[in-house]
């Protein structure tokens, strides 16, 4: 658990926070760069400047950071538990200009450019032998957890594996070490077979309804030969995932009515890059039902959405 007190200091501020407005008032729009801490990257024109207007997208450290890049790791015990110091990065992909645009509607190379900057930051942050992990997630609608209407995307740099990751990490490898093959590469061969859970199929990535998916229409979009670390994707592959991802949220949104949804990113770690055992994906999840006690309690998850059904629907869908 990470408690992060810059986020928010009074119990007041964890009532009803409410999505910023738009245009104008929006610190993410092209003009507001001063307004922005001062930019990590940006796909830039040849005549514009740093920090200035003319940019497609930009990758800033978090205002608000749950972690620190200053400092050295001090794990230490207090009492039964162990505590550790936050160091780790904070950082927020703008991924256009255009407040009303989404990854759904931008032109294929601006998506793609969104993912080559994950890359690049990926492979930056590798450098700093204190971190282990990266994560890349979205949240996308005020429901899903987003503060700003303008489309962008997190990462956040850990010096620990996240345990959901942990946990997928010791169960693929369990797998292997029974069958020795990648239980997703088994996943993708059943279901590219003619299995009823493939959603879609191009430019090497597969979309697909998980066979035990703990929300409706939960997905995920793998690539569709075994590659562990999301930050080893050649451009030509980022842009083949560019157009399966975009093909798969106008899908959603047609099928759904725009919906909130989180993206997460779950890749090898760090320092594991080549394992056998762990196949990247990404896994989208549209926010449609809450998570109630049963859930918080068990660990068990209620889902009123065969996975057979959502693929269906978002298989079918042709507009
Ligand atoms: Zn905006
Ligand atoms: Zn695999
Ligand atoms: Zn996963």
């Amino acid at each position: 658990m990470i408690i992060a007190t810059e986020r928010a200091r009074r119990p007041s501020d964890f009532v009803a926070q409410r999505v910023q407005p738009v245009g104008t008032e929006c610190v993410f729009c092209e003009g507001h760069e001063d307004k922005t801490p001062r930019e990590i990257l940006a796909g830039r024109s040849e005549e514009s400047r740093p920090n200035g207007p003319g940019w497609s997208y930009r990758v800033l450290p978090n205002k608000f950071p749950v972690l620190w890049i200053e400092g050295e790791l001090e794990p230490a015990g207090e009492g039964l538990f162990d505590r550790m110091n936050g160091v780790g990065a904070h950082e927020v992909v703008i991924e256009t200009p255009v407040h009303s645009a989404s990854l759904a509607t931008l032109p294929v190379d601006a998506v793609a450019d969104v993912l080559l900057a994950f890359r690049e930051r990926m492979l930056d942050l590798k450098k700093d032998p204190r971190l282990e992990y990266v994560l890349v997630f979205k949240n996308h609608g005020e429901a899903a957890g987003a503060s700003l209407g303008h489309p962008h995307s997190q990462l956040i740099a850990t010096p620990i594996i996240p345990v959901m990751v942990a946990e997928e990490l010791a169960g693929a490898a369990r797998y292997y070490e029974l069958k020795e093959r990648c239980v997703w590469c088994d996943i993708l061969r059943q279901e590219r077979r003619g299995g009823r859970r493939a959603i879609v199929e191009a430019g090497g990535f597969v979309a697909l309804a998980p066979f035990a998916p703990r929300f409706p229409f939960e997905t995920w979009i793998l690539p569709a030969v075994h590659r562990a670390a999301f930050e080893e994707s050649g451009a030509d592959e980022l842009r083949g995932l560019a157009g399966l991802l975009g093909d798969f949220l106008r899908r959603m949104n047609r099928v759904l009515g725009d919906p909130p949804f989180n993206f997460m990113l779950h890749t090898a770690p760090l320092r594991d890059s080549e394992l056998e055992s762990f196949h990247w994906h990404l896994e989208v999840i549209p926010k449609l039902t809450s998570v109630a006690g049963f859930e918080w309690g068990s660990g068990f998850f209620i889902n009123p959405m065969p996975p057979e059904d959502a693929a269906e629907a978002l298989r079918a869908d042709q507009s």
